[in-house]
């Protein structure tokens, strides 16, 4: 039989894991069996329908919205950055029907950026846009690249000086941003694009800027990097390509096998969005 993974979310029916998975097997040279789950959304759904998947053979799970953050709480392990994100995104059982909880989203988005697009962290003054789960996901693995400086900036100020105390960065209220130099690197984490929203920011966010990176992807560039580029980024980027690399941090977790993640951002883009 075919190792088993699975991806759970509700909705899930747009997810492209399984596609993307399919890829990563085919340049294995395996065959894997990867599937799609949906969950009521609850946590005592979620934590039955992960049971069973793991007690009928599943060897690992990715975790959307909006399950990422129980399957961080019910798992019997989690990695450190899974602590630091409050949220899981790939589940691999271990012995005896244990599970253990780990965040990929992070370190994709760290591999796009430093591999994909060739642009270092270090050193570098980062400013991230929005104070939602996926923002929280990306903190840890940005700092472990020590920028400069690490700014977090959210329309509701509560929260990102929530996870400016958390993380032990600054949090900037909109009144400062155009006080600011600009920053090498601006992250776009809010879902603002997804609706053509352009989140509150003064144009000089963006002076001397080497690259404005926006979490959403879609066939075109989004408001966003419309917005940065217009405004003296040098470069601007969607989020595919952090899609397919957290994806490929899942499958080398779950397989000991680093899926090579070009000709597979190549193929999604050919195929634009589902
Ligand atoms: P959440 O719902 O947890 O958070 C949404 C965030 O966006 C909040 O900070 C919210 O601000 C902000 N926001 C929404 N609309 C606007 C707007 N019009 N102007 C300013 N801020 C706005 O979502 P997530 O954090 O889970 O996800 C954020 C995005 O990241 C999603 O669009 C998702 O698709 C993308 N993502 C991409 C991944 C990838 O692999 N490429 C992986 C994970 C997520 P406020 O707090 O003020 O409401």
């Amino acid at each position: 039989m075919n190792a088993r993974y699975a991806v759970f979310g509700n909705p899930v029916v747009h997810s492209r894991s399984p596609q993307i998975h399919q890829m990563f097997a085919e340049q294995e040279g395996t065959v894997i069996d990867y599937r799609r789950i949906l969950a009521d959304n609850n946590a005592d759904a979620f934590q039955a329908a992960t049971h069973i998947f793991f007690h009928s053979g599943g060897h690992g799970a990715n975790v959307t919205l909006p399950f990422k953050e129980y399957a961080c709480q019910q798992a019997h392990e989690r990695s450190e950055r899974a602590v630091a994100a409050g949220a899981a995104n790939t589940l691999i059982r271990l012995s005896g029907g244990r599970v253990f909880a780990d965040n990929t989203d992070g370190a994709g988005l760290v591999r796009d950026i430093t591999e994909n697009l060739a642009t270092s962290l270090t050193g570098k003054r980062i400013l991230l846009v929005g104070a939602g789960g996926a923002a929280r996901g990306v903190i840890h693995p940005l700092l472990a690249c020590r920028p400069a400086e690490f700014s977090v900036y959210n329309r509701s100020h509560d929260k990102a000086e929530a996870l400016a105390q958390r993380f032990g960065i600054r949090s900037l209220h909109l009144a400062e941003l155009p006080r600011s130099n600009g920053f090498d690197v601006v992250i776009n984490a809010t879902s603002g694009s997804l609706n053509g929203e352009l989140p509150a920011l003064p144009a000089n966010v963006f002076r001397n800027c080497q690259l404005a990176y926006d979490l959403v992807y879609a066939d075109q560039a989004t408001v966003f990097m419309l917005f940065a580029a217009a405004n003296g980024a040098a470069r601007i980027a969607d989020g595919l390509g952090m899609l397919v690399c957290q994806a490929a941090e899942s499958y080398k977790l779950w397989r000991g096998f680093t899926p090579d993640a070009a000709p597979v951002m190549e193929a999604l883009r050919r195929e634009g969005r589902p």
